[in-house]
This record gives structure tokens, C-alpha cells and sequence, in this order.
């Protein structure tokens, strides 16, 4: 099929288009209308419909493939690898779910999921769907305060968690700081779940915990039936990675939310039943929920879970996993391949990965020489693709299971179906149709299925951030800036607030950094802006040398800093070129692996960097403020 008729028909004929796509997912009661726009900005998809997420991706496949495995669980922190048939998984989802009714857990009651990547986080996240609890997880590398913080917004009647996680060999208790968490909130749940690894002593707080093992234990055998949802019922929130500020909690529903991730399994990420996806994710991420949880197995396809790191115990732990499982769709960031950027080549080359039809990318820029490395390392297609927590699976990217098409390095593809994508002026709101205009990417409404339904409890807080930023028009703003070639294909110039104006001209940090990426010594690299009382402002890098023993003095740095700025000279032009080039070993980074922009930038500009509390490692940020402050 033509990609552009299909998208065109997505946009006009709108009603139509997701009809056919509704097809792809059991309804109780098919839904009596489409799309309901009548209140802008919120769109309500298949209004009138009734089904169930954990229906669609367990008890629907127990008819056609009730032995083929359906959850494939690998640790290589504690050594624990095994493989759930979907008829295992229904068991499991079918006790937890039940224990959690057994604790009062109701339709319409918010769930907190604070997990590390155990089998028990997906079960516990499908029970909560089957009984149309709302979960609501949360990244388990979180510390207390920034789990009190959501606790406090989700207000969970039930916590589910367990004693402790594990990354890299470390152990991290986690019941301590799940104590201290409800301590330290306004809302406290009734009861916490705990799943008991053996990793850290726990102890259980007499009426408010319970054990998972033994309460699961207790309702083995029992029938739960999926609890039939209005298809605009809320699934789940979550939370935003807070790499530009305060998190935002988003909402999502349930009956546009399983379309969206049923059509993308088909038409974006070539997913088939009976074949095995791998995501390298997190399932306290949105790509955890719809590309491990929900997508695969909608799809009727097995699910890699993998709790570890992607070195350990050595760089090709991950390509083993493809061929081990002959894993045909991969989904990963750029974070990641860069991290295996630093290692052994040789790794990408050891084991078969002949059943892999592509890598799925996502999560941040991708430069093309990280894009290049990798995919001749892996002999395939790289797709980049782009989208938000808020919307749920991607904006931008190449539909390859409606039409083959390359990809392009540098950007993540075209619109997909059901976005109506563009470009506008920042401060006019003027819609940009010319080829290579810079703007911001916004998108028009109705917001396809799957986006979010509004701010979790905050209505006004939704319209107010998304739909009321660019002047004289009612769009939703990605704060992306962006720009589109003469064949329609985006390319993400970085975010809006990342923007430098040197002396009058607009660049994104994005280019810089994608101009410095490309020496050969660079595994990764930051540009800010920052303030200059001649300039306006000047770009700052912030670099990490592939191989730091080329770097053991001043001399070797200020000849590579020299190196790096002729190369941003020659590519983009003077007025590109940073102030400064700095040598780190590392960059400050979210949890979810996004690089921490406005905090660099504040320390750069000797300013308080602001809400930290999703910061990966704090010892990045002193690294910055110590080379500012000695220069
Ligand atoms: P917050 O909204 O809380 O500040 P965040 O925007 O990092 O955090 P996410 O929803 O996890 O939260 O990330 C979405 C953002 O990630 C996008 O708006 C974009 O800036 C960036 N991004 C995601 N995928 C890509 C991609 N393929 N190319 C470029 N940028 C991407
Ligand atoms: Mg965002």
C-alpha cells in the first residue's frame, strides 16, 4: 500500500480509518462512535465500547497459542531466565489479580507499581488492567523523595513493590526508602504488596503489608474475569521523565489506547504472532508500558523482560538474547548505543542475528555516527522513531509494515497515521510550510487513539501546558523544534527552551552536538547555551572522549578542544562554534537516559540547576560545576 494514501486517509477520513483499526482488538460492545471532538482539546476515541487491555493481550491468545511463550523474563543480575506460555501468564495475572481484590482493590482505584524488572511488575500491571484498576508505575531507580512526590499526585490505594533491586550487582533495598516515601506523603495507601526476592531483609509492617508469594498463593486457581471498560476509561498514568522541569502525570484511556498499540504492533514495529520482541526499556518508562507490556502482547508475540545492564557480563549480552530467542523486533535508545559505542565491536558481530528485522530507536536524538555504528555493526535496518510520553507510541517515524521505505540518517521519518504534524512560528503561531523552516512541532487536534486523555486530575493544567503555548491558535505543543526536508521527512533540531541565539542567530543544540559527534574521539557530548554579555549567548560543550588515555593533560585536551571546534567551524559555520570545549567522564543524565540540559546549563551559568530528583548520577553535575568553577 502507498504510505501517503494511508496517512491522508487517516487525517480525512478519520472516522473510517480508525474503524478499520478498531478491528484489530476484541470489543465486549463494539463502540457506538469514533471520534468525539465536540470538546477540544479533549478527544474521547471509541466512545461507547467496551474491552479490557489484559483481555486483549492474555485471554485472547489462549485460544490460538495457549503454549506459546508470552513473557520471556532475563536477569542478569540474579541469574533467574524463564520463559511464560501465555496460559502460564493468564495463571499468574489470574492470582494477582485476585490478591488484589482480595486487598479492596477496585475498578476506578489507582494502583502504584514500584518495581524493579521482575515478571512481577508485568503481572502486577496486567491485573491491575483486567480489574480496571489505574496503574500507575513508577521508575523503581527512584529514591524516596521522588517517589513521595508521585505517590502524593497518583493517591494509590495499594502500593505494589519489592524488597529490593539490582543493577549492575548492586543491591538497592527498596523497602526502606518505600517506607520513608509514604512517610514523607500526604497520601498514604491502605496496603503495600511486597514481592520478596531475597535480595534485602524486609520486614512487613503489621495490617499494611503482605507478602505477594503467600497471598498470590492463596487465590492459586482462581477465576478473575476481565472487568469490561468503557473504551475512554482510564488505563494508566505516568509520569514524564522531568528532563525540562516538574514531571507531568499523564493519562491515558483504555479502548483508543489498545487500537493505537495493536495498529503500530502491524504497521510500525513488524510484529507478528508467534515472534519475539525485545525491548530494552524499563517498564517504569512509557516505552516499558506499550513496548514491553502492552504492544507485544497484544500482538500475540513473546516479550523480552531484561533486568541488567547492556554490559554485563559483557558488551554482548543483548545480541546473545536475540539469537538465544530469535528476537525479530529490537526497541532501544540512542543512551544505550552509546554506552556500546565505548565497548568491543567485535561484540555486534558474534552471535547470529539473522531472525532481527530491525532496530527500533527512540527516546532522543539520534546522531549519525552513533546511527551509522550500529547498524553496519548489525547488519540492519536502523529506525529511528519520535514521540513522547504523551503520546504514547510514535509521532514520527517510517510505517514499514504499510510501505517499505528507507529511513534517513539524522531523522526519525515523516508523520504517522492519525498525527496531523507541523511546523509554526514560535512567537506568531504562523504555520512554516517551507522546506528546511525551523519551528516548533506541534500537532493539530483530534489527537489520534493512544495520546493522552488529559493531566492526571488536571484538566486545566493539560490545556494550559500543551494546547495554550503557541500564540493565536489551539495546537498541541511537543516543545520540540524541528525542520522538514523537501520529501516531508523531519529532522528534531532539540527542545524549545534548548535553543541558542548567538548573537542574533537561532541554532539548536542539537546541530552542534550532532556536528562534535562526529569526531572520532567523541562517544558523547552536551552543548548549552550560555548567557554572554557580548554575544547574547554562546554554546558550551560538554564531551565524552571515546578513549580518555588520549587525554592525560592540559595540552592533549586543549588540542583536541582546538580540533573539535575547526571541525564545528568547517560544518556549520563560525558562529556554531562553542565557547569551550570541556572533557568529562560522564553526563548528567535523567533515569530514563536523557541528557539533563538545563541543569548543565544552569551550573554553567553558575545558577541553581533547579528539581533534580530525576538525576541518574549527581557526581556528573559536581563534575561541571568544579570544571566552571577552576576555569
Ligand atoms: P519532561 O516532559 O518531563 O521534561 P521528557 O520530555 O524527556 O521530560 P519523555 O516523554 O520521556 O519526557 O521524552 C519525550 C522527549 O524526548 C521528546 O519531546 C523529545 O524531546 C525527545 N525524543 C524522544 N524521541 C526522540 C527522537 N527519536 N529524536 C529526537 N528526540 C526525541
Ligand atoms: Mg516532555
Amino acid at each position: 500500500m502507498n504510505y501517503a494514501e494511508f496517512y491522508r486517509r487517516s487525517i480525512e477520513d478519520r472516522e473510517a480509518f480508525w474503524a478499520e483499526q478498531a478491528r484489530l482488538i476484541d470489543w465486549k460492545q463494539a463502540p457506538r462512535t469514533i471520534c468525539d471532538n465536540s470538546k477540544p482539546p479533549f478527544t474521547r476515541w471509541f466512545a461507547g465500547g467496551t474491552t479490557n487491555l489484559c483481555h486483549n493481550a492474555v485471554d485472547r491468545h489462549l485460544k490460538d497459542r495457549p503454549d506459546q511463550p508470552a513473557l520471556i523474563y532475563v536477569s542478569t543480575e540474579t541469574g533467574i531466565e524463564r520463559t511464560y506460555s501465555f496460559a502460564q501468564l493468564h495463571g499468574e495475572v489470574l492470582r494477582a489479580a485476585a490478591a488484589l481484590k482480595s486487598l479492596g482493590v477496585k475498578k476506578g482505584d489507582c494502583v502504584l507499581i514500584y518495581m524493579p524488572m521482575i515478571a512481577e511488575a508485568a503481572f502486577a500491571m496486567l491485573a491491575c488492567a483486567r480489574i480496571g484498576a489505574i496503574h500507575s508505575v513508577v521508575f523503581g531507580g527512584f529514591a524516596s523523595v521522588s517517589l513521595a512526590s508521585r505517590i502524593e499526585d497518583a493517591k494509590p490505594k495499594l502500593i505494589v513493590s519489592a524488597d529490593a533491586g539490582s543493577r549492575g550487582g548492586k543491591v538497592t533495598a527498596y523497602k526502606p526508602l518505600l517506607d520513608e516515601a509514604i512517610r514523607l506523603s500526604k497520601h498514604k495507601p491502605q496496603s503495600v504488596l511486597l514481592v520478596d526476592r531475597g535480595l534485602a531483609p524486609m520486614e512487613l509492617g503489621g495490617g499494611r503489608d503482605h507478602d505477594w508469594t503467600a497471598l498470590t498463593e492463596q487465590h492459586a486457581g482462581m477465576q478473575v474475569d476481565c472487568e469490561w471498560l468503557d473504551a475512554t476509561d482510564i488505563s494508566y498514568t505516568i509520569y514524564t521523565s522531568g528532563t525540562t522541569g516538574q514531571p507531568k502525570g499523564v493519562q491515558r484511556d483504555v479502548g483508543g489506547y489498545a487500537v493505537a498499540l495493536a495498529a503500530s504492533m502491524k504497521h510500525i514495529f513488524l510484529g507478528e504472532p508467534g515472534e519475539t520482541y525485545f525491548s530494552t526499556s524499563d517498564i517504569g518508562w512509557v516505552v516499558g508500558h506499550s513496548y514491553i507490556v502492552y504492544g507485544p502482547l497484544l500482538a500475540g508475540m513473546a516479550t523480552i523482560m531484561y533486568e541488567g545492564l547492556p554490559i554485563r557480563p559483557d558488551a554482548g549480552v543483548w545480541w546473545s538474547l536475540v539469537e538465544k530467542y530469535k528476537v525479530t523486533a529490537m526497541f532501544s535508545a540512542p543512551t544505550a548505543v552509546r554506552v556500546l559505542k565505548k565497548q568491543d565491536p567485535a561484540f555486534l558481530k558474534k552471535y547470529d542475528l539473522s531472525s532481527l528485522k530491525a532496530l527500533f530507536l527512540a527516546g532522543e536524538p539520534l546522531d549519525e555516527p552513533t546511527a551509522r555504528w550500529i547498524s553496519e555493526g548489525l547488519g540492519v535496518p536502523i529506525i529511528d522513531n519520535y514521540w513522547q510520553t504523551e503520546s504514547g507510541w510514535p509521532i514520527l517515524t517510517i510505517a514499514n509494515g504499510v510501505e517499505k521505505k528507507p529511513s534517513r540518517f539524522g531523522s526519525p521519518g515523516v508523520p504517522m497515521y492519525g498525527y496531523d504534524v507541523k511546523l509554526v512560528h514560535e512567537s506568531t503561531g504562523e504555520e512554516l510550510t517551507g522546506v528546511n523552516e525551523k519551528g516548533v512541532v506541534v500537532i493539530e487536534g483530534p489527537t489520534p487513539p493512544g495520546f493522552m486523555q488529559t493531566v492526571w486530575g488536571d484538566d486545566e493544567r493539560y490545556v494550559r501546558t500543551y494546547w495554550e503555548t503557541v500564540p493565536g491558535r489551539m495546537v498541541y505543543s511537543t516543545f520540540d523544534w524541528g525542520i522538514r526536508d523537501k520529501d516531508g521527512y523531519y529532522f528534531i533540531l532539540g527542545r524549545t527552551d534548548d535553543v541558542i541565539n548567538v548573537a542574533g542567530h537561532r541554532l539548536g543544540t542539537r546541530e552542534i552536538e550532532e556536528s562534535i559527534s562526529s569526531h572520532p574521539n567523541v562517544a558523547e557530548v552536551a552543548v548549552v547555551g550560555v548567557a554572554d554579555a557580548l554575544k547574547g549567548q554562546v554554546a558550551m560543550a560538554f564531551v565524552v572522549a571515546r578513549d580518555s588515555s588520549t587525554l592525560p593533560d592540559a595540552a592533549s585536551r586543549l588540542k583536541l578542544e582546538g580540533d573539535i571546534m575547526k571541525l564545528v567551524d568547517g560544518q556549520l559555520g563560525a558562529v556554531a562554534r562553542p565557547s569551550r570545549v570541556h572533557f568529562v567522564n560522564l553526563l548528567p543524565k535523567t533515569r530514563s537516559g536523557k541528557l539533563l540540559r538545563r541543569a548543565i546549563q544552569a551550573v554553567a551559568e553558575g545558577r541553581d540547576p533547579g528539581d533534580l530528583t530525576t538525576i541518574e548520577d549527581p557526581a556528573a553535575l559536581q563534575q561541571i560545576r568544579d570544571l566552571i568553577v577552576s576555569k
